[in-house]
């Protein structure tokens, strides 16, 4: 991770035992700017990241949160506004921050915000939005630097081939609810779609 993140003033790292570590930085900026790089990925797997606060415990601490910037695809204009991007943003996970981009210069295809989300939950792929009496529009999500997921069940941290889901039938077709198409586009990343026999692209019910 040293490597990685390169820190200007150097990072103490510990081997806390049960895969944990502890990172010591020696400058706030160092900290900060992994914090805001997240999510990272080490050995293929997802790094789970918490700042210690005093008095906690680093092989106690719970790790189930990522920050991610989730890009909001979708949404009318009309409803284009700090205060409904960040309501969005606090239904995907909790609202860490938005875009100053977003409400600046021309028109841009997606608003994004940046969330802390239970990486126990299934992706967010899409919601319904309702403007006062108007019609319902559907908005979708994409995901930057989004790792491994599962395109059957949509947690993080493994693929179709590992899911629950998929070994609990295995005579069934199963439906992908979920896709590649989650992964906001990136120059740097490359596609994680693995196909299977027992799959087929389902329908994107919601
Ligand atoms: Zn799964």
């Amino acid at each position: 991770m040293a490597t990685l993140w390169r820190p200007k003033e150097g990072v103490e790292i510990h081997d806390l035992g049960g895969q944990r570590y502890s990172f010591v930085f020696y400058h706030v900026f160092d900290m900060q700017n992994v914090i805001e790089g997240d999510p990272w990925i080490f050995e293929q797997s997802l790094l789970l990241l918490h700042e210690l606060k005093e008095q906690e415990d680093p092989s106690q601490v719970l790790l189930n949160k990522m920050d991610i910037w989730v890009q909001i695809y979708d949404l009318p204009r009309g409803m284009i506004s700090e205060k409904i991007i960040q309501s969005i943003g606090n239904s995907v996970g909790v609202v860490v921050k938005t875009d100053p981009l977003n409400m600046q210069g021309l028109w841009k295809p997606y608003m994004r915000v940046r969330v802390t989300m239970d990486i126990g939950k299934p992706l967010k792929r899409r919601m319904k939005l309702k403007r006062e009496g108007d019609t319902w529009s559907w908005i979708n999500f994409k995901y930057e630097r989004l790792s491994t997921f599962c395109f059957v069940c949509g947690l993080l941290g493994h693929s179709e081939r590992d899911c629950d889901i998929v070994y609990a039938n295995p005579e069934k077709v199963i439906d992908r609810a979920y896709g590649v198409w989650l992964r906001a586009p990136n120059k740097n990343a490359k596609n994680q779609n693995t196909g299977s026999k027992w799959l087929r692209n389902g329908p994107d019910g919601g």
